[in-house]
């Protein structure tokens, strides 16, 4: 069967994992550089991106997620996750995965409010989608080869690349699993 990765350093990633398994693929939690064997995609789940990139730089993974990127491999940020998927962000220097083209405002949404829910319009999708955002981030800008998938008042809070995923919000926290299902079937080809 397929197996799908879910980076369990810190943050939301046991929500992931039940899902994926709601979803009749095989969840890895990985945690070490061998544990990207023969993974047909990676989620990176929500948290504090500054916490997981440090974690990410002491365990060799922030190379060898680069490396399992770069060897054909899928890969899906979810919050924090989207901030580490960036290229560059606005605020202080820390460790990021960069694999989008993008400039992402870390904690874009979260000086004016915590959290907040909202319904989003989002490329491809028939009905809306149920948006979870937790002190989320923002794309303030994307380069050749990202395409929007959803915005919120100008503010790019999902995005595709080539093989790769980000959405500031949290669909592990709901019950639609259509991200999930987008992700597996789009994305990863399973
Ligand atoms: N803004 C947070 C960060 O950059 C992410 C918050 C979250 O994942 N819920 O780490």
């Amino acid at each position: 069967g397929d197996r799908v990765g879910v980076l369990a350093l810190q943050g939301d990633f046991r929500e992931h994992v039940q899902i994926l398994q709601r979803l009749g693929v095989e969840p890895v939690e990985v945690r070490r550089p061998e544990e990207l064997e023969d993974l047909a995609g990676l989620i990176i789940p929500g948290g504090e991106s500054t916490t997981i990139g440090k974690l990410m730089l002491e365990n060799g993974l922030l190379d060898a997620v680069r490396s399992y990127y770069y060897r054909n491999g899928k890969v899906w940020g979810t919050c924090a996750g989207m901030v580490l998927l960036a290229s560059a962000t606005t605020g202080p220097p820390q460790p990021l995965i960069a694999l989008m083209n993008a400039l992402v405002e870390r904690n874009g949404f979260g000086r004016q409010v915590h959290s907040f829910e909202r319904e989003l319009d989002v490329k491809g999708f028939d009905e809306p989608f149920p948006g979870v955002f937790i002190r989320a981030p923002f794309f303030e800008e994307v380069g050749p080869g990202v395409e929007v998938l959803s915005e919120v008042q100008g503010r790019i809070v999902a995005a595709a690349g080539e093989r790769v995923l980000a959405t500031a919000f949290h669909p592990e926290l709901t019950d639609d699993t259509r991200f999930h299902e987008y992700f597996l079937q789009e994305v990863c080809g399973i």
